[in-house]
């Protein structure tokens, strides 16, 4: 069995920033969790080149834009590394194996006769690089996801025969009623499409920053579908002298902000199919991480109002900093315990803070530092080789099987909380249990062993089913209790004998 999943590609036009290390990680976890079930995993993510933004970025820096994709996307790249995602392949959009794929797939959805030559007439974002519907435009003509102006544009385009689609696509979302996730973005994309379709713009010709229309090469497609068609063309040369495209598509999961669902919940599917190709098996629609806007936002209150974090508003948060200091693996549980994944929330240093000391240091560290140095002291560094206490049965009774069902479904915050629940059970055991007390007891030496050796499986079992959310604190702490072993089959309480030779470990999450 197979699992294919994808971000979001990105915009080269800003530098990273914690939106994109969001997304990327959230995959990263997901890909990882599937690794571990024994799957083939293929995981991509990659940077958008093409269209109007990339254009004027470049023109505001004096660059073409090729020069500005050359700068930005190993940045990505790097970004998404030190995020500790571990991707199988990085897309660009001016890879010229993308390209050809774009021309060739885009021919055929010509070929079978879902475009058509039309004028287009209507107000447009450039940094949206969309035409906007009467419904989508603010107040004073203005973007309502940029707050800027829009403009009004008039050219000879391709069409693309988006409302031909209308029906296989209501069909699509009646059959399938997890297409979209969770419900309400699904509902969102309905209502949408419940508006009626309308035919939309293939391509541009005031441009010329862009995969060339092969039946018009005065025309470049439009960044869109360029864009769109990367999850499916990575497969084709990703792996060198491989095409991958029979193996993984179509895809199991792609993550997309809410910001985007029009174009993946209506365009992506409804172009699949006119050019012969399945659609996704499925979408999950993340929300915003909000941050407290700068205080000359502040509202004459004094409270703080929340934003999306984005370049464009000029509140973002440098999460590389975060890295820098706390190691990836903090930031990553971080973003996923504070926010619940799927929703907007806020986050915040202050927030950050608090949950390295209370839950990373504290609750997890402290447990993993007492467990081990107990160990050491009073069984010389061997986890006592002898039956666990089945007063924790009931606990971790299900875990692994119940955290499956949850990233299954992309819930990726309900998951974690399964897991800090065990945590906290495992520090409550310690207080129960007291072994320093039972330690000075030489009657009581067959319940500290009983006691350690829960302690010490218990830690594993969470442990390993935390590894994708912290990947090197979790390869850490199994290598210092002696099992390294962090495939699902072991996730179970008792699945391991004791009887091995601990080592020594150095704080995970230092106190700050
Ligand atoms: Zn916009």
């Amino acid at each position: 069995m197979g699992f294919y999943v994808t971000t979001p590609i990105y915009y080269v036009n800003a530098a990273p920033h914690l939106g994109h290390v969001y997304t990327t990680v959230a995959a990263d976890i997901l890909a990882r969790h599937h690794k571990q079930r024994g799957e083939e995993v293929f995981f991509l993510t990659g940077t958008d080149e093409h269209g109007e933004p990339a254009v004027q970025a470049a023109e505001r820096q004096g660059i073409t834009p090729r020069e500005l994709g050359d700068r930005n996307a190993p940045r990505f790249k790097e970004a998404m590394e030190e995020a500790g995602a571990e991707f199988d392949f990085f897309i660009r959009t001016t890879d010229p194996e993308h390209e050809a794929k774009v021309a060739e797939i885009l021919q055929r959805v010509y070929e079978n006769g879902h475009v058509y030559a039309g004028k287009y007439e209507g107000w447009y974002c450039p940094r949206c690089a969309d035409f906007k519907t009467d419904a989508e435009i603010a107040e004073g003509n203005t973007c309502p996801i940029h707050h800027i102006p829009l403009e009004w544009q008039e050219e000879d385009n391709w069409f693309f025969r988006l409302s031909a689609f209308q029906e296989p696509l209501e069909t699509l979302y009646e059959e399938n009623p997890d297409f979209v996730r969770p419900r309400v973005r699904a509902n969102e994309a309905k209502a949408f499409i419940a508006g009626g379709l309308q035919d939309v713009s293939l391509s541009r010709s005031k441009i010329s920053w862009g995969v060339t229309v092969p039946w018009d090469p005065s025309q470049v497609f439009y960044v869109w579908f360029d864009a769109l068609l990367n999850y499916v063309t990575a497969l084709s040369y990703a792996r060198p002298g491989e095409d991958l495209t029979d193996d993984f598509w179509p895809a199991n999961l792609q993550l997309i902000g809410k910001d985007i669902i029009k174009f993946h919940g209506i365009y992506w599917p409804a172009l699949l199919m006119a050019a012969g190709l399945e659609p996704p098996q499925g979408l999950f629609v993340h929300g915003f991480l909000l941050s407290p806007a700068a205080e000359d936002s502040e509202d004459a209150e004094g409270a703080t109002t929340l934003e999306k974090m984005s370049k464009s508003r000029g509140n973002v948060i440098d999460p590389f900093e975060v890295i820098d200091q706390f190691g990836a693996d903090a930031l990553r549980f971080y973003l996923f315990r504070e926010v619940s994944f799927g929703q907007d929330g806020p986050v915040s240093a202050a927030g950050f803070a608090t949950r390295y000391e209370t839950e990373l240091a504290n609750e997890y560290g402290n447990l993993a530092n007492r467990t081990l140095s107990m160990i050491g002291r009073y069984r010389d560094g061997t986890i006592p080789d002898t039956d666990v206490d089945p007063v924790l049965a009931p606990d971790f009774e299900g875990l692994a099987e119940r955290v499956g069902e949850l990233l299954a479904k992309a819930e990726i915050t309900t998951a974690l909380d399964e897991l800090w629940q065990r945590v906290r059970r495992l520090n409550r055991y310690v207080e129960e249990r007291a072994p320093w007390q039972l330690a000075r007891d030489d009657d009581k030496s067959e319940e500290l062993d009983t006691t350690l050796r829960s302690l010490a499986e218990g830690l594993r079992v969470a442990t390993v089913l935390l590894h994708p959310y912290m990947p090197p604190t979790a390869q850490k702490l199994l290598a210092a209790l002696g099992q390294r072993d962090d495939t699902l089959d072991c996730a179970t309480y008792g699945a391991r004998a004791g009887g091995s030779a601990i080592s020594k470990l150095d704080p995970l999450f230092p106190k700050l």
